[in-house]
């Protein structure tokens, strides 16, 4: 049967599928941003400087380009990302190569064994050093604008490299080196990282997300396998110590260049981990990073074979900032937590609350009573989506957004163009724990995050 179609309708379709076979391109490139031995490092409430380097703190780049449309990603081997140096690169970066800063979200992966290049700690130690010495022996290097050059320039190679790249997708499954680090006491209380072994403790207080989100990225011209972004919600502080580190990823990047050969990027996205970490309270001993890079390494390898090819690639790229409450503290608070913090780089006397005063003081960054959250979903083919948010957020978000969303691939990629603190669930601020004294938000704000973010992959996958 002759099926007729107006012309307009006619037209459309030619438009659509035109628009369809846009190839659609990728592209990668790794930069070296280890700062000189000597720098501070972060991770800790205490000066740590750093002796050596373990393995390279890696910035690695990801261009997207179909059509008209192109965007970035990048992941650095960071504890987090400063806003400003975050905005200073998206602002260059657009000016250099086109590439429209909103489309453009630049991640840490949370290694702990990274540098302390902004934030409140850092002012301090760095204030304290000044009035000792004049000047601040640990910053003679000027790691942030160092950071900044590189993140611009990762980007810049990528974007040099893009080639028309097919996509597969899928999820891996790793339940041996994640646990969740809040235990619910007797008394309906929450404590973090107090262990299943504790009489009062009755259980663990929330989930973990065994998942690990794959995209994997093949030349179309070479026929072979070129990058791949793995996302696992799990806390990259399972190394220590004083030597610069990448932490567990570095392993993957390892097992991944085993498997593909050498050039092939392994892009590490931090999934929603704000209450993962990978203390096994019940075992004997801990994990050590090396072995817990293999485990992850296995369980994505094992499910290579299974990978979806994603037959629709359709690049495009949604974004929006909400504004959130932030806690509020009174005026002498403020004061005493100002006062209070001075003893962090006082030897002898340790604060009483450093997690408080932490916080109390990092919130003073905020001049409104509200912080920006800004949250990006990338649609790269009609069944896989990443979307990336700010903060240290609970796993209970990621669940929740993988959930509701409309792809049937979907990664999360905490800690991208901000780091706020932690972004708890409501019920873990009524709970209490760790990492509700050191967020800054006031409650409610996580979710509304997560709405938005769901918002928007409802919205690109209903999109043209
Ligand atoms: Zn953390």
């Amino acid at each position: 049967m002759k099926i007729l179609l107006p012309t307009t309708a006619l037209l459309c379709l030619l438009g659509s599928s035109l628009a369809l076979a846009a190839p659609f391109r990728a592209g990668t490139a790794t930069v070296d941003i280890t700062p000189p031995v000597g720098y501070r490092m972060s991770g800790y409430f205490h000066e740590r400087l750093s002796k050596g380097t373990k393995d390279p703190l890696l910035a690695k780049a990801i261009v997207f380009s179909q059509g008209d449309v192109t965007a970035a990603l990048v992941c650095c081997d960071l504890v987090g990302i400063d806003p400003k140096v975050a905005q200073a690169c998206r602002n260059e970066i657009a000016g250099k190569f086109g590439i429209a800063a909103e489309n453009v979200s630049v991640a840490a992966t949370h290694s702990h064994t990274g540098p302390q290049y902004w934030g409140a700690l850092r002012d301090q130690f760095h204030k304290a050093a000044v009035a000792t010495y004049g000047s601040d022996p640990q910053e003679e290097f000027d790691y942030p604008a160092f950071l900044i050059k590189q993140l611009v320039s990762v980007v810049g190679t990528a974007n040099e490299r893009l080639q028309e790249v097919s996509l597969s997708t899928g999820y891996g499954h790793e339940t041996r080196v994640a646990f969740n680090r809040r235990f619910l006491m007797r008394d309906g209380r929450v404590k973090t990282w107090i262990g299943l072994k504790h009489p009062d403790v009755v259980g663990t207080a929330g989930p973990i997300d065994p998942e690990i989100g794959l995209i994997r990225f093949d030349s179309v011209a070479g026929r072979k396998p070129v990058a791949m972004i793995s996302n696992y919600a799990l806390h990259l502080d399972t190394v220590g110590g004083q030597l610069f580190s990448a932490d567990f990823p570095f392993f993957i990047q390892q097992a991944l260049t085993k498997e593909y050969g050498e050039g092939f990027t392994s892009l590490f996205g931090i999934g929603t981990c704000g209450d993962i970490n990978h203390v096994d309270t019940e075992a004997k001993q801990r994990n050590k990073t090396e072995a817990i890079g293999e485990m992850i390494s296995e369980s994505i390898i094992k499910v290579l074979p299974d990978l979806k090819a994603s037959a629709d690639p359709s690049l495009a790229v949604r974004r929006a900032v909400i504004q959130v409450p932030v806690q509020k503290y009174a005026a002498e608070e403020v004061a005493a937590a100002e006062k209070e913090m001075e003893k962090f780089s006082a030897k002898d006397t340790p604060p009483t609350d450093p997690v408080l005063t932490y916080k109390i003081v990092a919130l003073q960054a905020y001049k409104e009573a509200t912080m920006p959250l800004e949250i990006h979903a990338f649609r790269l083919s009609r069944d896989v989506a990443i979307v990336t948010l700010p903060g240290e957020v609970f796993v209970e978000f990621g669940l929740d957004i993988k959930a509701s969303s409309p792809f049937e691939t979907t990664l999360v990629i905490e800690l991208a163009n901000a780091a706020p603190g932690y972004l708890p669930t409501k019920k873990a601020f009524v709970e209490g724990g760790y990492e509700t004294v050191n967020s800054r938000i006031a409650p409610g704000g996580g979710e509304a995050m997560v709405e938005t973010a769901i918002g928007l992959l409802r919205e690109l996958h209903e999109a043209e």
